[in-house]
């Protein structure tokens, strides 16, 4: 066997088809698409219109070097997605997955600093449980210990604060005192790093694979947004997993009308048609940076025109079908239904969402938070148990790596009513085997 590196947990699973949100192996079985893989494929599986385009850019040309050439894809997708942004941010960078947009947005961070003579500012605060990435510099950020530990000799690793978990702390969300206080922890990381050693703090509007779902309590991210804007550090949106409509709206932040400095995008705006990803930064960081002699940066397959063109047909989807508006709905009547199942299944300690990030967490005693008994490896026995009955979904450690499963559910945007049923009976067929 080639591939080497399949971890499939010991399951060799062998894709033949996708259309729409579901898919099917080699052997026929059919599959629903709970997760959109790994919160990716937004528009679903195999949109004609997105082929179409791609099969259109693939005659013209499938390669032109970003030094040498700029492309009508590459220039019409950052013209749509700038648009899509909060005033000010216009400046598109692209690169060909998450990691790559987050170890650019870092980097731009830095030159800017050092272009206006803010040498001393190096230090990217991030939250823990957070994922950020996997290459050296984005896994700097993630607090996310199993990841980081083995390579810490090889890294810097960045200060963290504590995700704001309200349902583990015994505290109220909708309480405004919640968010300040979380919000409050980001301030005096700070204060003891010393401010003028702070480039930057990187945050997930609603929280990922990590903290499965989390949504941030009242006032959190502006109160953030007020923190960074106080002590001159920039605001780095990881809308990696959030963007491209998934909770909602186009960017997760924009529920809030936070306005960050940088938003890193991935995922969803390939929808998995592509590799494709794109760092977008505020005007004012760009300018100093290329007047000190320009961004020293850049992958060799940065705004593939391919890539660029799948993402173009992917955002017109978005747009021709209201994808934010159906998740926004659907999202609601799915994160209820799973307040349903929580209802009948003791084992069910949290259910949370936005739009169509949505996720419940297993618990052994829902008055107390305790975990389940790590051995039990709920986690990853779930999903099997799901996979078997026809149900994909994606689920994780919850607590620093150390005990809490969760299981995210993040179907296509496409999704319609009798696919929630569809769903739903799944989870529940899987929770009753589960027990
Ligand atoms: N940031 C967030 C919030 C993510 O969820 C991910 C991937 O799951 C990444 C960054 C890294 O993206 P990639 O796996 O495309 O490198």
């Amino acid at each position: 066997m080639s591939n080497l590196f399949y971890q499939g947990r010991g399951r060799k699973r062998v894709l033949d088809q996708a259309r729409g949100v579901y898919m099917w192996d080699k052997n026929g079985r059919r599959y629903l698409d709970g997760s959109s893989g790994a919160m990716v494929c937004n528009i679903g599986h195999s949109n004609e219109n997105v082929l179409a385009a791609m099969q259109r850019q693939m005659e013209k040309s499938t390669f032109g070097y970003r030094l040498h050439f700029e492309t009508e894809a590459s220039e019409r997708l950052a013209a749509r997605l700038a648009g899509k942004m909060p005033g000010g941010l216009n400046r598109v960078f692209f690169v060909s997955g998450g990691s790559e947009a987050v170890e650019t947005a870092i980097k731009l961070a830095r030159q800017h600093a050092l272009a206006i003579g803010e040498g001393s500012r190096w230090k990217i605060i991030s939250r823990a449980p957070s994922y950020h990435g996997c290459t050296l510099g984005a896994l700097a950020t993630t607090g996310y210990a199993p990841l980081t530990e083995p390579f810490e000799p090889l890294m810097r690793v960045m200060p963290k604060i504590p995700a704001p978990r309200a349902y583990l702390d015994g505290l109220d969300p909708a309480d405004p005192e919640t968010g300040r206080h979380y919000a409050d922890m980001l301030a005096a990381r700070i204060e003891a790093e010393g401010a003028d050693s702070v480039l930057g703090f990187i945050v997930e509007p609603v929280g990922g694979a990590s903290t499965g779902a989390l949504v941030p309590p009242e006032g959190y991210l502006e109160r953030v947004r007020a923190i960074c804007d106080d002590y001159g550090v920039l605001m780095i949106m990881d809308e990696v997993m959030t963007g491209a409509g998934r909770t909602g709206a186009f960017l997760g932040g924009d529920h809030w009308g936070v306005r960050p400095d940088i938003v890193v995008m991935s995922k969803g705006i390939g929808s998995g048609y592509a590799p494709l990803g794109a760092m977008i930064a505020d005007d004012r960081l760009v300018g100093p940076v290329l007047d000190a002699g320009g961004f020293a940066h850049g992958f060799t397959y940065a705004g593939n025109p391919l890539a660029c063109a799948a993402g173009l047909a992917v955002l017109e989807e978005i747009d021709r079908q209201d994808l934010c508006g159906n998740a926004a709905v659907m999202g609601d009547r799915l994160l209820a239904r799973l307040h349903g199942l929580m209802q009948r299944h003791e084992i069910i300690g949290d259910v949370r969402g936005k739009g169509l990030l949505t996720a419940f967490e297993f618990m052994a005693d829902r008055v107390t938070g305790a975990p389940l008994p790590r051995a039990l490896n709920a986690y990853q026995r779930f999903v099997d148990i799901a996979y078997d009955r026809g149900l994909i979904v994606y689920s994780r450690r919850t607590r620093d790596g150390i005990d809490g499963d969760h299981v995210l559910v993040c179907p296509p945007l496409i999704l319609n009513e009798s696919h929630i049923d569809e769903i739903i009976d799944g989870l529940d067929g899987s929770l009753t085997e589960f027990a």
